[in-house]
């Protein structure tokens, strides 16, 4: 076995769907307000390779984007800050007007619930609300990175709602292996899985729990198939 192998094994094992922990997420600090209204909250990304402290990002754009006092600023991330605002009209005036300037660096702003969308590449039209089923779709144009795997999902760590699943349908993209997440091939073309499948024949006499549920998708079918969304309990 080569350490291309061994690689590959370290890879997808443990890695599945149902019970696994590899989505990204987005962990909104227990300090955080965070309005039950995700409508008014934006996400102020600060696009510098300079340091930005957090009370400073703060006391620089509250003048400048004239909030009112009860507006809060969180650090969610490095350069990422989570603004809970007090009304919609100050929401639009700021993503619509801006400025969006911190010294002399780029400030993007994504809004709502939509700012999840950064965890997954970068939005490109303004989030669209669809109801049905009693579940809530958000539909929104990405620009996603193509070579890099697709996840199925994005999580939420919320101080009080505690963690929510966000579900990921893309349309539009043809063939996404439900395996390693890659485009242009379904699970029974994919290299990396056809690779397991003999890896695990060759340890099939080792004690290996690890190869147990190896070849199992790590994607779940929704991520080409919202109708699957809605038929069940996500
Ligand atoms: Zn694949």
């Amino acid at each position: 076995m080569t350490q291309a192998d061994l690689e590959l094994i370290r890879k997808f094992a443990g890695m599945r769907t149902v019970d696994s922990d590899y989505s990204p997420t987005i962990n909104i600090p227990q300090q955080a307000i965070v309005s039950r209204d995700w409508d008014l909250c934006l996400l102020a990304r600060v696009c510098t390779d300079r340091l930005v402290f957090d009370n400073q990002f703060e006391q620089f754009m509250r003048p400048i984007w004239d909030v009112t006092p009860g507006v809060s600023f969180t650090q969610v991330d490095k350069g990422l800050y989570l603004i809970e605002l007090s009304n919609k009209n100050e929401v639009e005036r700021i993503s619509n007007g801006g400025p969006w300037h911190y010294r002399h660096d780029l400030v993007a702003i994504e809004e709502g619930i939509a700012f999840l969308t950064s965890l997954v590449g970068v939005a490109l039209s303004d989030p669209i609300t669809i109801r049905a089923n009693g579940k809530k779709f958000i539909k929104v144009k990405m620009q996603i990175p193509i070579d890099k795997p697709l996840f199925d999902k994005v999580k939420l760590n919320h101080p009080s709602l505690g963690q929510v699943i966000v579900y990921l349908v893309y349309e539009r993209l043809g063939r996404i292996c439900l395996f390693c997440g890659g485009l242009g091939h379904e699970m029974t073309g994919c290299g990396e899985r056809s690779r397991l499948v003999k890896l695990k024949k060759m340890l099939e006499k080792e004690n290996r729990p690890e190869m147990q549920d190896i070849l199992k998708p790590t994607r779940g079918p929704w991520i080409t198939n919202q109708i699957l969304l809605l038929s069940q309990g996500a």
